[in-house]
């Protein structure tokens, strides 16, 4: 964007960048031209040690307990205000780092000033209540913070994920020892370094880069830690529940999906098709609420396939993140390109249509690009109909009436998201109090808003983010009974 800057890429504990103790590195690849963009600290354990530390330094100090909550809630919007005067640079990272377009960033980042805005105008508002019991007795509630906070995040939205974390840990006062995820560190680690500008006490904010069998296997298992907050596939959720139970931490879970988009007959099938294009194929399709199985009744299918197959065409352009103009990016990493490459495989060999896409696409030779991916004939015994792919890549499958259609986006072990299309009210809410899941949109897709709970039901996870929900994640209600008598 024309603007110089310096990209941190140390560990940053107690408000300072660090090196790592095991001198150890990761690359971080800009997945449009297969360069490295730089390398950062890997943190080992003896660092996540020391952060950890210094996290629960924080949290016994003066400096952070007795702050008054007007106080901590200003340091949030102070730092919400450094995020938006530096916004160009962090979307430009963001998008360098991630590969998303820069368009996509920029709304990223306004979500991460809206969230951080939003807790910090919480933090002077959480409070307990008062419960007469019995004759000369009564009982009053105090909500406290957790304590000292892991926070593992994924690399699909770096900042969002960060702003979803920090927002209401930091806002009922706990302290935080966040990992990015080890392909998308560099946005974050300039995020760190808004922290001391905002004015926030050393040690309340931690940032360790890291692999996630080392640093944040340390950090789900440290006996220090009293929370475990994750987003990320259901299978490291997993391990992460497990590493946690050493000491009974407290755990938030955010993980998997193969979220269903019904499609009735009565739909606006034009809408229905611009929001399932929107649901499965933005974000390069590597979003967690991915409407990535499209069901659609029997006798609209074919009309509903041709306008999606047109909206694929029309709107899915591939290209430069940088350019203007541009709808998908790279996939972030090779790993990922060559997984989603896999699922074609495996469609096409357990004889699913594949109608669009499904092969990569180049720019200039290099880069994670794959075309767009459309399968049709596809049953629900398929790899790819069961298993998340974490890419531009959809199924879209007929159904005969209502009570299949619930069936069918219920046979999943996940529950994420769900939507629905159609003008019928009663229909709509129906099937939306049955589908299991943790969010139903009607007449639209993927929305999320700082204000409404987020997570899943079954597999795909425990807990909420967001909204008033968000907080409760964050505090501990300690119960203190008088007797007046
Ligand atoms: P993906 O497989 O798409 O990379 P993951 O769910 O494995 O997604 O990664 C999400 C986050 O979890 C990342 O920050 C990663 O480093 C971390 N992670 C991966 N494995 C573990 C683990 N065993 N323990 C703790 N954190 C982990």
């Amino acid at each position: 964007n024309g603007k110089k800057f310096t990209l941190p890429t140390g560990l940053f504990i107690n408000n300072e960048f660090v090196k790592s103790s095991s001198g150890a590195k990761i690359a971080s690849i800009n997945p449009t031209n297969e360069q490295e963009i730089c390398s950062v600290e890997a943190a080992s354990v003896e660092d996540i040690d020391k952060a950890v530390a210094a996290a629960r330094a924080a949290l016994n100090h003066e400096s952070w307990r007795d702050m008054s909550p007007t106080d901590r809630g200003r340091l949030m919007y102070k730092l919400a205000d450094l995020v938006e005067q530096e916004e160009d640079t962090l979307a430009t990272i963001e998008t360098w780092d991630n590969g998303k377009p820069l368009g996509d960033s920029h709304g990223d980042l306004l979500e991460v000033i809206n969230t951080l805005r939003y807790y910090a105008g919480y933090a002077d508002k959480i409070h307990g209540e008062t419960i007469p019991t019995t004759n000369q007795k009564f009982a009053y509630t105090l909500k406290q913070p957790i304590g000292v906070c892991a926070q593992i995040i994924p690399w699909n939205y770096p900042m969002a994920m960060a702003a979803w974390k920090l927002g209401p840990a930091l806002a009922c006062g706990n302290t935080v020892v966040l990992k990015p995820a080890e392909q998308t560190p560099l946005s974050i680690l300039y995020l760190a370094s808004l922290i001391p500008k905002a004015g926030f006490p050393p040690g309340v904010v931690n940032i360790t880069n890291g692999f996630g069998k080392e640093a944040g296997h340390a950090l789900a298992s440290h006996l220090d830690i009293d929370k475990v907050a994750f987003t990320g596939s259901t299978m490291t959720g997993k391990q992460i529940m497990k590493a946690a139970s050493v000491n009974m931490k407290n755990i938030t879970l955010e993980t998997g999906g193969k979220s269903p988009l019904l499609v009735f007959e009565d739909a606006d099938i034009e809408q229905a098709a611009k929001w399932a294009h929107a649901g499965i194929m933005s974000n390069m399709g590597q979003i967690c609420t991915a409407t990535s199985r499209i069901l659609v009744q029997e006798n609209i299918y074919d009309k509903f396939v041709e306008k999606f197959r047109q909206e694929v065409k029309t709107t899915s352009k591939v290209g430069d993140p940088f350019e203007e103009g541009t709808f998908q990016g790279p996939q972030v990493t090779k790993a990922q390109y060559e997984r989603i490459l896999s699922f074609v495989e495996s469609g096409k060999s357990e004889g699913a249509t594949l109608t669009d896409g499904g092969v990569p696409c180049p720019l200039n030779g290099k880069g994670y690009f794959i075309a767009p991916t459309v399968f049709t004939n596809v049953k629900n015994s398929m790899k790819i109909y069961r298993e998340e792919v974490f890419g531009p890549f959809v199924v879209i499958v007929p159904f005969k009436a209502e009570e299949e259609a619930i069936a069918m986006a219920n046979d999943t072990t996940y529950g994420l998201g769900s939507a629905i299309f159609t003008q019928n009210l009663e229909l709509a809410h129906r099937v939306a109090a049955r589908i299991e899941a943790g969010m139903v949109w009607i007449n639209s897709s993927n929305d999320s808003d700082f204000r409404v709970p987020f997570g899943g039901v079954k597999q795909s996870g425990i807990g909420r983010e967001l909204g008033e929900a968000g907080l409760a994640g964050y505090m501990q209600t300690k119960a203190i009974h008088v007797n007046l008598g």
